[in-house]
């Protein structure tokens, strides 16, 4: 006899939280994003009908989810997508998957841009677009060139900027500054890989489905961001601001490195979890 929606996904979520060393929180929120998923509705549709069972179809389709999470695999990859700043954003293992502390350097880019300002703008490492779609979206007098080097990564950009519509993006492929074009920028917005090669983070949740490319640099996570800070002012327009994600622990040494590369005005700001996050220069 099929259980009723509401003990099914009850007992799945005990069955998450025990194997994935998952909160008994997020281990629910899983199992009904991935019912939701499976069932073609909506996750409060799950409450209202919590007395009822799944249809046999979408049963079968949710077990087959299910058992790609309790092996380990990200939420966002077997749904094949993630929200972030309000948008949804198709996702696959080529590209990082798109975190809330990242909307922080969306908000400071924003901040920066007046809502008619005809800004140019670079991202580096666009992945799925995320950050360079929610820039491009909220500010539709800018224009937005986004690069990466992942060719993958540059078709579900290009997806995604399809989907949203987006007109005022541009998509690149480029290792870094490589093949950026010519031009100067007012700003310039980058959330790079930015973990140690030997951090045992690597190796736990998530992130092991994750590609590689897209977190780990170098010895001290800060080789790509040592990188991109050196070359950044000549990229930048006189007045232009460099914004960067980073690690929790690397806010000294990112400002510093902007210090350095004659930034002026350089500031960390916090994400919602109190950590120093993004790190900001500007041209002088
Ligand atoms: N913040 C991500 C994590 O800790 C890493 C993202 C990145 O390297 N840019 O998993």
């Amino acid at each position: 006899m099929p259980l009723v929606i509401t003990e099914h996904l009850r007992q799945d979520q005990a069955l998450l939280t025990q194997q994935l060393d998952l909160t008994p929180a997020e281990a629910r929120l899983d199992v009904h994003v991935l019912a939701a998923h499976a069932c073609g509705v909506e996750r409060v549709w799950l409450l209202a009908h919590g007395d009822e069972c799944m249809p046999p179809a979408s049963a079968s389709h949710y077990e087959q989810s299910l058992a790609r999470r309790l092996s380990g695999e990200p939420v966002a990859y077997i749904v094949g997508m993630r929200e972030f700043y309000g948008h949804r954003l198709m996702v696959n293992a080529d590209v990082l998957i798109p975190r809330p502390e990242t909307e922080l350097l969306v908000d400071l880019a924003l901040a920066r841009i007046e809502p008619d300002d005809a800004a140019q703008v670079l991202e580096l490492g666009t992945g799925s677009g995320a950050i360079a779609l929610a820039v491009a979206l909220a500010r539709p007098g800018a224009r937005v060139c986004a690069v990466d080097k992942s060719i993958a990564a540059l078709h579900m950009a290009q997806e995604n900027s399809r989907q949203l519509a987006a007109l005022n993006i541009d998509l690149v492929q480029s290792d870094w500054w490589a093949q950026v074009p010519p031009q100067r920028f007012d700003l310039i917005l980058s959330n790079p890989p930015y973990i140690a090669e030997q951090d045992p983070h690597l190796k736990q949740g998530d992130v092991r489905f994750e590609p590689l490319s897209a977190l780990a640099a170098g010895q001290d996570g800060l080789d790509d961001l040592r990188h991109i800070i050196s070359e950044a002012p000549n990229w930048l327009k006189a007045g232009g601001w460099l914004m960067l994600e980073h690690g929790y622990d690397q806010g000294a040494a990112v400002r510093s490195l902007l210090n350095s590369a004659g930034f002026a005005v350089v500031e960390t700001h916090l994400d919602l979890a109190g950590l120093e996050r993004v790190s900001c220069g500007r041209k002088t």
